[in-house]
C-alpha cells in the first residue's frame, strides 16, 4: 500500500486503503482523536473501500490551530511567491491526474472518461489560474487631501473553513483553496462524508509544496464536524457548497460570529428553447447542461427544459436519441458514459421523485438508455435517465432540486410565458436560451434571474468567469478575480498625514 505523495499510485483500491482513517493536519496524515471511523463505499459495487475518520470538534480544533499557526508567515510571504507556489501545486497535480481520476471514480461512481478525468485535469487548471492572479491583490491610492497620502491595501481574512459536497469534490476544493491561499489565508477543509478520499489525496500531494498547516483537511459528518468548523472562533470566513438547508444553518452561525460566507447552493436551472433554435445544437446542449454523464448530480443541471410547443416533440426525440446512445455502466470502464448515483439515500430520493412523476396525471415518462446487464454491477446504484413531459411548472418535480437524472420538459406558446416560467422558481444559479434571434437572446439574457446565463451553449464553470447564484442558489461568486478580491480579502484604508 502506498500513499507516498511523490509517486502517483494508479491502483485506486490500494491508494484508498493507504489513505484510510486519516485526516491531514499540520502537514501530515493524522487519525481522528476519537478513534471513530465510518465506511467509504464504492457506489458502483456497494463495497467498502476505506474508512474515513469520524472527526469531531477536537479534530477540528487541532486543524484550526495548525492553520492559525501557519497563517502569519503565509500572509507575510510575498503575494507573487504565494502565487508561484499555487502554480507549482497545479503543476504537481497535473502529474497525478490519472490516480486522482481513478480514486474519485472509486468513491463517487462517476464515469472516469466523461467525468473524473476532466475533473482531475480541471483542478490543475483552476489553481494555475488563481496562482497567476497574485499580482492583482493590489490596493489603490485615494485623492483625499494633498497633505494626506491615502491608500487601500487588501489583507487576508485569516483562516478559511471550506465545506465541500461530494459531486465534484476536487474541483470545488480547487475553487475554494485557490483564492484562499493566493490571498494569504490558510485553510481547513471539511470533505463530504461520501467522498473524502480524493480531497485528502490532493491536500497530501500539495503538502510537498505548501508549508505545513497552510492546508488541512478533516473528514466527518455535517453536524459533528462541519458545524464545529463554522462555529470555531479561529475561523474567519466560511466558503460552502451544498444544500440550501445546510447553507442557511451555516449562514446563521456565521451571523452570530459576524464572519463572511460564500454559499453556493442548489439550482433548478431553466433552458428555454425557442422555435427558431438549432435543435441539434439545443439537444446536445441539453445533454451537456443536464450533466447526464454525472447522473444529473450537479447544482447547475438544466433540469427544467422549457420548449416551444412547435418544436417540443422533435426536441424531446433528439435528446432521447442522444441519451439512448450513452452507455450506463462500470464507472472505471473507458467505454462508459454514465456512472452511478452517489449513495443509497440519494438513490431512494431520486427514485421517489421518479415514482411521483409517473403518478402525475397527464405526464409521460420518457426513459433513456439502458441499465448495465453486467451482473457484477448488480449492487450498483444505476438509474436510467428520465424526461417527464406534460408537466406544469408548479409540480413538485419542477420546483424541487432532485439532484439526479430527472428532467422536467414543459411546453410554452409565447416568449413571455417562457420567461415567466423560467423565473418562477426559488433558485437562480444558471439559465440558458436557445435561439438564432439576437434580440431574443439578449433580452432573455438580461431578464433571466440567474447568476450564470448562456446563449446557445451550456458550458460548466470556467476559471475567470464569476460563478454563483441569485435567490436561494446562494451568496457570492467563485472562480474569478472578483471572487478572490471580494470574498477572500478585507480592505484596509490607510491615511498618512504629511503635514
Ligand atoms: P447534501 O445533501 O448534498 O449532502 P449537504 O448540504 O447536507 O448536502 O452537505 C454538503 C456539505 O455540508 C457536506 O460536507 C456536509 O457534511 C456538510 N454539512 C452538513 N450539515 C452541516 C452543518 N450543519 N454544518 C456544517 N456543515 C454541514
Amino acid at each position: 500500500m502506498s500513499a507516498n505523495p511523490l509517486h502517483p499510485n494508479l491502483n485506486a483500491e490500494d491508494l484508498a486503503l493507504a489513505l484510510s482513517g486519516h485526516n491531514f493536519i499540520d502537514g501530515e496524515l493524522a487519525p481522528t482523536r476519537s478513534g471513530r471511523t465510518f465506511a467509504v463505499i464504492n457506489p458502483a459495487t456497494g463495497r467498502k473501500i476505506a474508512d474515513a475518520p469520524f472527526s469531531v470538534a477536537d479534530d477540528v480544533d487541532l486543524a484550526v490551530h495548525a492553520a492559525q499557526r501557519a497563517q502569519r508567515e503565509w500572509a507575510d510571504t510575498p503575494a507573487r511567491r504565494r502565487g508561484a507556489l499555487v502554480i507549482e501545486c497545479a503543476r504537481l497535480l497535473a502529474s497525478h491526474v490519472e490516480e486522482l481520476a481513478r480514486l474519485v471514480t472509486l468513491e463517487t461512481g462517476k464515469a472516469i472518461r466523461t467525468e473524473s478525468r476532466p475533473e482531475a485535469e480541471g483542478i490543475a487548471d483552476m489553481l494555475q489560474y488563481y496562482g497567476g492572479l497574485a499580482p492583482e491583490l493590489k490596493g489603490e491610492t485615494v485623492p483625499h487631501r494633498p497633505d494626506v497620502l491615502t491608500l487601500t491595501v487588501r489583507e487576508p481574512l485569516g483562516v478559511v473553513g471550506a465545506i465541500l459536497p461530494w459531486n465534484a469534490p476536487m474541483y470545488i476544493l480547487a475553487m475554494k483553496i485557490g483564492p484562499s491561499l493566493v490571498a494569504g489565508n490558510t485553510v481547513v477543509v471539511k470533505s463530504a462524508e461520501e467522498a473524502p478520499l480524493a480531497v485528502l489525496r490532493v491536500c497530501q500531494i500539495l503538502s510537498q509544496v505548501l508549508p505545513k498547516g497552510v492546508l488541512n483537511v478533516v473528514a466527518g459528518y455535517g453536524p459533528e464536524c462541519g458545524a464545529p468548523l463554522v462555529a470555531h472562533p479561529g475561523v474567519h470566513k466560511v466558503t460552502f457548497t451544498g444544500s440550501v438547508e445546510t447553507g442557511k444553518i451555516i449562514y446563521k452561525t456565521a451571523a452570530d460570529k459576524l464572519i463572511p460566507v460564500t454559499l453556493e447552493l442548489g439550482g433548478k436551472s431553466p433552458m428555454i428553447v425557442m422555435p427558431d433554435a438549432d435543435l441539434d445544437q439545443a439537444a446536445a446542449g441539453a445533454v451537456a447542461g443536464m450533466r447526464f454523464t454525472r447522473q444529473g448530480q450537479s447544482c447547475s443541471a438544466s433540469s427544467r427544459m422549457i420548449v416551444h410547443e412547435s418544436v417540443h416533440d422533435a426536441f424531446v426525440g433528439k435528446v432521447k436519441a442522444l441519451v439512448d446512445a450513452m452507455k450506463i455502466g462500470d464507472p472505471m470502464d473507458e467505454a462508459t458514459d454514465i456512472g452511478t448515483i452517489i449513495s443509497p439515500a440519494q438513490y431512494d430520493k431520486v427514485c421517489g421523485y421518479i415514482e411521483a412523476g409517473r403518478s402525475l396525471p397527464g405526464t409521460t415518462a420518457v426513459e433513456c438508455s439502458t441499465l448495465p446487464a453486467d451482473l457484477a454491477l448488480g449492487a450498483g446504484l444505476f438509474i436510467r435517465p428520465v424526461m417527464f413531459t406534460g408537466l406544469t411548472n408548479d409540480s413538485k418535480l419542477a420546483r424541487e432540486e432532485i439532484f439526479g437524472p430527472v428532467v422536467c420538459v414543459m411546453k410554452f406558446s409565447s416568449y413571455r410565458d417562457a420567461l415567466a416560467m423560467a423565473n418562477d422558481t426559488d433558485y437562480g444559479l444558471t439559465a440558458s436560451v436557445w435561439t438564432r434571434d439576437l434580440k431574443t437572446a439578449m433580452d432573455a439574457s438580461l431578464r433571466l434571474q440567474a447568476g450564470f446565463v448562456q446563449v446557445n451553449q451550456n458550458l460548466v464553470a470556467q476559471p475567470g468567469l464569476s460563478y454563483g447564484g441569485y435567490k436561494n442558489s446562494g451568496l457570492g461568486k467563485e472562480a474569478s478575480l472578483e471572487a478572490m478580491l471580494d470574498h477572500f480579502t478585507q480592505m484596509k484604508t490607510i491615511l498618512v498625514n504629511l503635514a
